[in-house]
């Protein structure tokens, strides 16, 4: 039996009244999970408050230990939280079998990471005194998930988090509450002391992120998600003056250039853009094809989208509004003068499938060239020449990722450098790795996760003036 309560100073408890999950590949209830209220939240703070300086205090190699047990467990257990996210998000197991190895990968990653915490030793300029920094766990956490990846998104906060010393409480998204709690229950099996990670499922987060972000004992807000809540988030996370990282939606752009490899392009276009049936923040978004090679590519974009089986290789859209959504934003492009190569309407059902789709001539002011798909729809358009490219590419208030194609060193680097991306993706489809600093610039966020600055988000530095 998998959890479905709150998880409250190393305990469970069930809560006033319980919301259900649905899996998205047949529309039917999955579980029912305890729904926090704002009290059961600030109940979680008093947990998080009360162990955070014991945490803070435990050895470096003690915590380490205890994600690297976590890491462990995981991976022996991979199998059941596969099954486990496919029931809460609907997608093949394979995709859940990948994201579970990329998630134990966080918990391996900052195990490694967290006895490495330095600080520096300087001689003042003056030369009279020492200036002596550490870098000290910054206090008890927030932190916000989306649905898309339950469990990856999790210890991708969670881990860096415990690593540096912090205590948190986590509110996974509504939609894909279980992931999260299996989590929590392992994480206590790997040594958690009690109260050092909380977890408040809930369908009311406004409320319950008001009371926590308006408490003085709070010091951060992790959020991962869209960028319009991750606004609201940010300003008032300015009340209590707390640190923020914010990982928002992006709008990658995937440029192939007329040099490229196309047929590597297509692999990596294929990758790029059906990963989770496009429910990404780094699912490619834009493809921007120089005009020699746009035929050419289509074509065979089109022949292995139309392989792929839906349902058993594209999992379903999240719920009825995201299909109701995906299939708007292809009748805009449609209405604006796209054409539709491949797909182009919903299945019947049962769940909430849609299946690939490819757009050409897809022209720049369609709400799809604008705004996130988050599914399995690739809008292609053509272009003369790499100023024109690039300058598509930067045209989105998004910043999370871009990807290229080409043969050419120099323009690899030239490009890569001109592109307003936090991440580039060098004839790859795919950039995500626990070793790498993943986020955005401009409207896709602020911060780091993963890579050697993933801990830095859960570190204040401390100066010691020394005689
Ligand atoms: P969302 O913004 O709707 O929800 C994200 C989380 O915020 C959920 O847990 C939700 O319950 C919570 N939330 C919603 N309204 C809130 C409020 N008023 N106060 C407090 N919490 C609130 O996003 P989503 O639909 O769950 O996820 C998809 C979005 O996440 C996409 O935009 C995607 O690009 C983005 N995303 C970004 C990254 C990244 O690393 N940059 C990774 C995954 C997803």
């Amino acid at each position: 039996m998998a959890p479905d309560g709150l998880f409250i100073g190393g305990a469970w408890r069930q809560a006033a009244s319980a919301f259900e999950v649905l899996d998205p590949a047949t529309g039917r209830v999955a579980a029912r999970v305890a729904d926090a209220t704002a009290r059961d939240a600030l109940q979680a703070l008093d947990a998080a408050a009360d162990a955070q300086p014991s945490w803070a205090a435990t050895a470096p190699r003690a915590r380490a230990e205890i994600l690297r047990r976590a890491y462990e467990l995981v991976t022996e257990r991979a199998e059941a939280l596969a099954r486990l996210a496919t029931r809460e998000l609907g997608r093949p197991l394979a995709e859940s079998r990948a994201e579970v190895a990329y998630a134990a990968d966080f918990l391996r990653w900052f195990s490694e990471e967290a006895v490495r915490v330095g600080g520096e030793h300087r001689t003042a300029p003056s030369g009279d005194y020492r200036i002596v920094t550490a870098r000290v766990p910054v206090g008890p956490c927030y932190l916000i998930t989306p649905w898309n990846f339950p469990l990856a998104m999790v210890t991708r906060k969670v881990a860096p988090a415990l690593a540096a010393g912090c205590t948190v409480i986590l509110k996974p998204a509504e939609a894909t509450p279980l992931s999260a709690l299996a989590l929590a229950e392992l994480l206590a099996e790997a040594g958690v002391p009690d109260g050092v990670v909380n977890v408040v499922p809930t369908t009311a987060p406004a409320e319950v992120t008001g009371a926590l972000l308006g408490d003085g004992r709070l010091r951060k807000l992790s959020f991962t998600g869209s960028t319009e809540v991750g606004r609201l988030l940010l300003a008032q996370s300015a009340g209590g003056v707390l640190r923020a990282s914010m990982e928002l939606g992006g709008n990658a752009p995937f440029l192939v250039f007329d040099d490229a490899d196309v047929a590597a392009a297509v692999e990596g276009a294929v990758t790029a853009k059906m990963r989770n049936s496009g429910q990404s923040c780094v699912a490619a978004n834009r493809f921007l094809v120089h005009e020699a090679v746009a035929e050419e590519f289509t074509g065979a974009l089109r022949e292995r989208l139309a392989a792929l089986e839906v349902g058993r290789e594209v999992g379903p859209l999240i719920d009825g509004d995201a299909v109701e959504r995906v299939d708007g934003l292809v009748g805009d492009a449609k209405r604006r003068g796209a054409e539709i190569r491949l797909g182009g309407a919903p299945h019947a059902g049962p769940g909430w499938f849609y299946p690939p789709t490819l757009l050409t001539g897809v022209p720049e002011d369609a709400a799809i060239t604008r705004q996130e798909i988050f599914g399995p729809v690739a809008a292609v358009a053509a272009y003369p020449d790499e100023p024109s490219m690039v300058a598509a590419a930067n045209a989105a208030p998004a910043g999370l990722v871009a990807f290229l194609f080409t043969r050419d060193l120099g323009r690899a680097m030239r490009v890569g450098a001109a592109l307003e991306a936090g991440m580039v993706g060098v004839n790859r489809g795919l950039v995500s790795n626990a070793a790498a600093p993943f986020g955005g610039v401009k409207q896709s966020g602020l911060g780091r996760e993963g890579g050697l600055e993933g801990i830095d988000e859960y570190l204040e530095v401390k100066y010691l003036a020394v005689p």
